[in-house]
């Protein structure tokens, strides 16, 4: 096995080790890393059916975390896929009329954010010892509500961390705001402003940049660190799911040996997808690698004609969780398009970051056919919803079914007749208000409490809830502190005693 140094997507500085690149988050010149040429395994994947997920993820994981000994990957992954999850397999692979369903809901928080934020922490603590970094090391988020409850529940004491939390108090839903006030852990802290989303990012993003701030964490023995999606150490994690799922397929017998499959995955950022095609590169048997968008459709068209442009209107869907216009991990791909060359993507990036927009050539488009993009409307993901349901007893959440609606319109362009496995991102009891008015003629309202919403959607689908959504409602609120956006500082200042 040869050993993977990591490089900024732009060029700049020199090459680092996968720990290094943990640590460090993001690039110095504001690129993001990637290996600088991906692992070459040769997997036996008919043996390796017979493994379980936390050793699936580990023969993933050490083609790719290089630098870690295999000691310290298993200590982590045994320190992240445990009880946490609600079934032993992780993710289970569920069949539902023609097609599977790759649940990686069962974590902590009962949404796919689980899967890599489970295992980062412990990545994170591994990488600060072997680089000699003695500091505390304090992550700072802010969420508009699935990545804050992940991080926290990850982050939730583990000795050498802290974590602090910014949502907007107004502006995350009532269910998500109660699994985040009520988290344990002496080491968490969770704070809502009165902004909003852009807000609190803006202000977390100004604390990481403070010169003088950073001096005196440092005096004082902290450091910041980042645990958003575009850290390296969120990534690979997930590459792990798409090997695993297909040893399911080939254990059950459903695919033979060798046989190509599908992938659909609801998409926002592009992490969950990329980790999808770093898995088809590493030699995993898939034909298409489907990009479901919602009506945010920027990576639709992008697909479609090779133009990437954020200039229009953000539009607030059903699937929150996708509503996004500049998808930091799609970098990751172009820098690969343009056959790993640095330059070519900065100044891609620079005219995305100046014009909003930028267009890959032909040759470029090329090197992306193990894509296919296509978006769904909020109408055609209800009826996804309402139609599994009704027909295969099966309910997928709002973002499960934006790809699910995308699965059928390419199976209508393309007659492709390879099996499909749609990512599944959450469980339907973190969208209840839009799965239950999907289900039922009779439209839930708005006001209705979310947890009586929850109790209905129990009776309707008969699917247990998950522990999380139980315990909110009832375990006490641990975090009530409400700040103004300018006094976002003061308050980190205050929490470490600085
Ligand atoms: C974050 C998220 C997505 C989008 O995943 P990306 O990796 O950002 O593309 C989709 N569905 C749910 C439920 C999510 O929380």
């Amino acid at each position: 096995m040869s050993e993977i140094s990591y490089v900024s997507t732009r060029g700049g500085g020199e090459p680092v080790t996968a720990s290094v690149a943990i640590l460090k988050g993001i690039a110095e010149d504001g690129g993001l890393y990637v290996p600088e040429k991906l692992p070459n395994p040769e997997w036996n994947l008919d043996a390796m059916k017979e493994l379980s997920y936390r050793e699936v993820a580990f023969t993933v994981l050490r083609e790719f975390l290089t630098d870690f000994k295999d000691e310290e990957l298993l200590s982590c992954i045994n320190a992240a896929y445990d009880e946490k999850f609600d079934t032993p397999l992780i993710a289970p692979v569920v069949k539902a009329g023609e097609e599977y369903f790759l649940e990686l809901y069962h974590g902590a928080t009962a949404a796919f954010k689980d899967m890599a934020l489970s295992l980062l922490p412990h990545l994170l603590v591994t990488a600060a010892r072997k680089n000699n970094v003695k500091d505390e090391i304090v992550i700072l988020t802010a969420t508009s509500g699935d990545t804050g409850k992940a991080a926290l529940a990850g982050f939730a004491d583990v000795p050498g961390t802290r974590i602090i939390v910014f949502y907007p108090k107004h502006g995350v839903s009532a269910i998500q705001e109660r699994q985040m006030i009520t988290q344990e852990g002496e080491n968490t802290c969770v704070i809502g402003i009165s902004g909003n989303f852009d807000d609190a990012q803006t202000g977390v993003k100004k604390m990481f940049t403070n010169p003088i701030l950073k001096e005196r964490l440092a005096a004082n023995g902290y450091r910041f660190s980042s645990a958003n999606s575009i850290n390296i150490g969120r990534l690979v994690p997930q590459v792990a799911y798409y090997v695993w799922s297909y040893c399911r397929l080939l254990k059950t017998g459903e695919i033979e040996k060798n046989e190509k499959i599908n992938f659909i995955v609801p998409t926002g950022n592009f992490g969950n997808i990329l980790a999808g095609y770093y898995a088809k590169c590493l030699g995993l048997p898939i034909n298409k690698l489907i990009c479901a968008s919602n009506d945010n459709k920027v990576l639709a068209d992008f697909f479609d004609n090779g133009t990437y442009d954020r200039n229009r209107e953000f539009i607030l869907t059903e699937s929150p969780s996708m509503d996004i216009l500049i998808s930091s991990n799609l970098e990751r791909l172009i820098y690969m398009a343009a056959g790993n060359d640095a330059a070519t993507n900065a100044g891609l990036m620079k005219e995305l970051s100046e014009t909003g927009s930028y267009t890959i050539t032909s040759d470029m488009q090329e090197r992306l056919q193990s894509f296919y993009g296509n978006f769904a409307t909020g109408t055609e993901m209800a009826s996804a919803i309402r139609d599994y349901f009704e027909n295969h007893d099966y309910c997928m959440d709002t973002h499960t079914a934006v790809a699910a609606a995308v699965l059928k319109k390419y199976k209508e362009d393309t007659g492709d007749t390879h099996k499909n496995v749609i990512v599944s991102t959450a469980s339907p009891y973190k969208f209840t208000a839009s799965v239950l008015k999907a289900i039922t003629p009779v439209a839930a309202s708005a006001e209705t409490d979310a947890f009586v919403l929850a109790d209905a959607l129990e009776k309707l689908i008969r699917v247990k809830q998950p522990g999380t959504i139980i315990k909110a409602r009832s375990s006490e609120i641990r975090h009530n502190i409400v700040c103004d956006t300018e006094d976002m500082q003061k308050i980190v200042e205050k929490q470490l005693g600085l």
